[in-house]
């Protein structure tokens, strides 16, 4: 059967539904902006707006496209050789966080399994550090951004901690002081100062980048409230010798807490090096902080803080607050955040176990020795560790008896022509100028893509050879210029250049990507 249709006149379309009603009228847009090919739209022949907010919306098509268009002049996060910072994760793993992205991580109340899923990590973190469980002070942790924030809650934690001691012995409280290595992340100089607490430091000298044990403890006096031992400096990748310094103030007596920043080596030392003892199994160590999106081999940021036991982080700090029905324990810097970051590490815990992190951190571990060694073939001094005793990553500098007309900034110049970003860095202050460079040996960083590396490495050694001083130079201005787009790219504003208050700014210390 076939079902008739009656073509409907003019009178019948366009009367209106409900009788009487009168038909609404709206102004007509002028210019209807959708279009379905986003070049052939008029927004592909315009500036992206940049300055005020646009006054019109844009489709989303168009949006999209724009805006990734823009964003394909940044780097190749794979060919990133100058981050601790993950690049790689699983589709799994992605769709799981891209399922959680509209989830505020604070609402206990709303999403418990979250805030379950985060104890868990806790958990197993703090039991990966040798934390005490004993049921009447257990530790205590919690997740945070990154290390940074993990680290100004340490730092306010030992300074509270200090100051209720010395106010119960009756004594002054008002010269806390911090004992660091002068290799220490910006975040430290940061959290001295945000907090007000004098920045003690120990000096790397020529051939020693990392802290000295002996005259770390003599730093300490009954101001100090407490030291930082870092598990993989940034520049180096070395561990400073905790255990040295636990030692010592055991023998001398002396009343201080040792806080480890294990920023980067957290997931690496566990794995590589089980034996070395830097965590929980030191009694003065206090406390410890991990960046999960490091070697917890997680998009950033996701870091981690554990506390050997609650006296160690003073109640004063902890709010106890009502969000929405539900009471919970909070001591963060702020307050909503994703919860993705949270259940990505959790995927990356179950899903790899020990034995997936032992297997990626040996290859890497692998791979960075591999590295090392091809590079000292090629003339190079190497300043990192090998065989696990620091983090995998190479940091070398040009021999001077070579006596090379360009420096490590020339190379790292070169090398970005290709693609790689290897940056070059002015070591700590007291180490007479020191340069160097520095491969991040990162999860997606294989065998094959390091011998790529090592024959653009040559290759440019080469064309740097054949190159004079004055050829160099520009090129170096040159590939500066793009590095910043344009000369129109500036970050940061005028009034805050040139500051004296920190070590680079003091001593001319470059910071070290991590
Ligand atoms: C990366 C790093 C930090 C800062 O960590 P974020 O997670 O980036 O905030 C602090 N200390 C050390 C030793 C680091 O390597």
């Amino acid at each position: 059967m076939v079902h008739l249709a009656q073509i409907p006149n003019d009178d019948h379309t366009t009367k209106p539904l409900v009788e009487g009603l009168k038909k609404v009228e709206f102004e007509s847009v002028e210019d209807d902006c959708f279009t379905t090919s986003v070049y052939a739209s008029k927004f592909a022949a315009r500036d992206l707006p940049k300055h005020e907010m646009p006054e019109h919306e844009m489709p989303k098509e168009v949006a999209y496209r724009m805006i990734k268009d823009d964003l394909s002049l940044d780097g190749n996060p794979m060919l990133n050789l100058a981050s601790f910072v993950t690049t790689y994760m699983e589709k799994e793993v992605e769709d799981l966080m891209a399922e959680s992205f509209s989830k505020n991580f604070i609402d206990y109340e709303e999403y418990p399994q979250s805030a379950d899923i985060q104890n868990r990590c806790v958990s197993m973190i703090g039991r990966l550090f040798n934390a005490p469980t004993d049921p009447d002070a257990a530790a205590v942790g919690t997740s945070t951004v990154g290390s940074s924030e993990a680290i100004m809650l340490a730092v306010l934690a030992m300074k509270k901690r200090w100051q209720n001691q010395r106010r119960a012995a009756g004594k002054d409280t008002s010269n806390p002081n911090i004992v660091m290595s002068s290799a220490v992340q910006v975040c430290w100089e940061k959290a001295a100062r945000y907090f007000e607490v004098e920045e003690k430091y120990v000096y790397c000298t020529k051939d020693r980048y990392v802290i000295d044990p002996e005259e770390t403890v003599k730093l300490v006096d009954e101001n100090t409230i407490g030291i930082c031992v870092i598990l993989g400096t940034t520049y180096t990748g070395e561990y400073e010798d905790a255990k040295a310094v636990n030692d010592l103030l055991i023998k001398g007596n002396i009343d201080t807490v040792i806080h480890i920043d294990a920023a980067s080596g957290g997931f690496v030392a566990p794995f590589v090096v089980p034996e070395l003892e830097w965590d929980f199994r030191l009694e003065k160590v206090v406390s410890i902080n991990t960046s999960g999106h490091k070697y917890g081999l997680v998009y950033p940021g996701v870091g981690w803080i554990v506390w050997r036991a609650p006296e160690y982080l003073p109640k004063e700090l902890v709010f106890n607050i009502n969000y929405l029905g539900a009471d919970q324990s909070s001591f963060t810097l702020n307050f909503s955040k994703g919860a993705s970051q949270v259940i990505g590490q959790y995927y990356q815990l179950i899903r790899l176990g020990k034995h997936g992190y032992r297997s990626i951190m040996s290859n890497l571990t692998r791979t960075a020795d591999y590295l090392s060694d091809s590079l000292e073939q090629l003339g190079f001094i190497i300043m990192s560790q090998k065989s696990g005793t620091g983090l995998p990553l190479v940091a070398f500098r040009l021999d001077e008896a070579a006596d090379k007309h360009f420096d490590e900034f020339a190379l790292a110049h070169q090398l970005r022509e290709r693609g790689w970003v290897v940056p070059a860095y002015t070591m700590a202050p007291h180490t007479e100028d020191l340069k160097m460079l520095r491969v991040v040996v990162r999860e997606d960083f294989s065998k094959s893509r390091c011998d790529q590396l090592l024959t653009d490495i040559k290759l440019c050694l080469q064309v740097l050879d054949n190159m004079d001083k004055q050829e160099i130079k520009t090129r170096e201005e040159y590939v500066k210029q793009h590095v910043s787009h344009s000369h129109k790219a500036r970050h940061g504003h005028h009034h805050y250049k040139k500051e004296k208050h920190s070590l680079q700014g003091k001593t001319g210390k470059t910071h070290a990507v991590c």
